[in-house]
């Protein structure tokens, strides 16, 4: 059948937090701001607070204490209807949800798990059809992948968590790499042929332009 499916409204997620207008170098850390999410609390929060204020806010509106039972309730609950809450608050509902099978957030445990593998492939479909309907835009979909990614590094071959550790202050000023340049940095670091880890860039073009003068 060709009949094409109509699906209710996606909300939107992650509008609520300001977000840098230029790359920053993090005062912790020393790297350009989000980098080093997975361990420098700075860049952490720098890109954290996306997710976090969208969250605060819903419990702010429900009068429910954060780290209390009825926000793991709550997060249960949120976490089931996928598709009806912004992206930000299904994700961090995950950071409360323990997996039964790992222990771990769920979504989040190592590749082997079932439950955490169906968790997160379930994610994707929002944004397939949220960036449809534009209520997602594509510098958020990178920015919820490339959480994901670091958030959860042991998932992953170590190249992609490096691409994403370089990309991650870049997007958080709402910046998104053409296909071309994606691709580019893709065989970049998956070649090893030019170390990002300590170099900073303030946009993809910037980036694009400096390793194709130093390679
Ligand atoms: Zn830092
Ligand atoms: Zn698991």
């Amino acid at each position: 059948m060709n009949v094409k499916e109509h699906f209710s409204k996606r909300p939107s997620g992650g509008r609520l937090y300001l977000r840098p207008k230029s790359v920053e170098k993090c005062k912790t850390c020393g790297a350009p701001t989000g980098r080093n999410y997975i361990s420098c609390k700075e860049c952490y929060y720098a890109l954290e607070n996306i997710w976090l204020r969208d969250w605060n806010l819903l419990m702010n509106k429900k009068n429910i204490i954060r780290g209390s039972n009825e926000e793991k309730l709550l997060a249960k609950i949120l976490f089931k209807e996928i598709d009806s809450n912004p992206w930000t608050i299904v994700d961090t509902a995950m950071t409360i949800i323990r997996c039964n099978t790992c222990g771990s957030e769920i979504g989040g445990g190592p590749d082997e798990c079932q439950e955490c593998s169906t968790a997160f492939g379930n994610l994707w479909a929002y944004d397939v059809e949220a960036m449809y309907q534009c209520q997602m835009t594509g510098n958020e979909h990178a920015l919820r992948v490339g959480r994901w990614i670091l958030r959860y590094p042991l998932r992953q071959k170590n190249s992609i968590v490096e691409s994403w550790k370089f990309s991650i202050p870049i997007l958080l000023t709402g910046k998104t790499p053409t296909n071309k340049q994606g691709q580019f940095f893709k065989k970049i670091i998956d070649g090893n042929k030019f170390d990002l880890s300590n170099k900073a860039y303030n946009s993809f073009e910037e980036a694009y332009a400096d390793i194709l003068n130093q390679i």
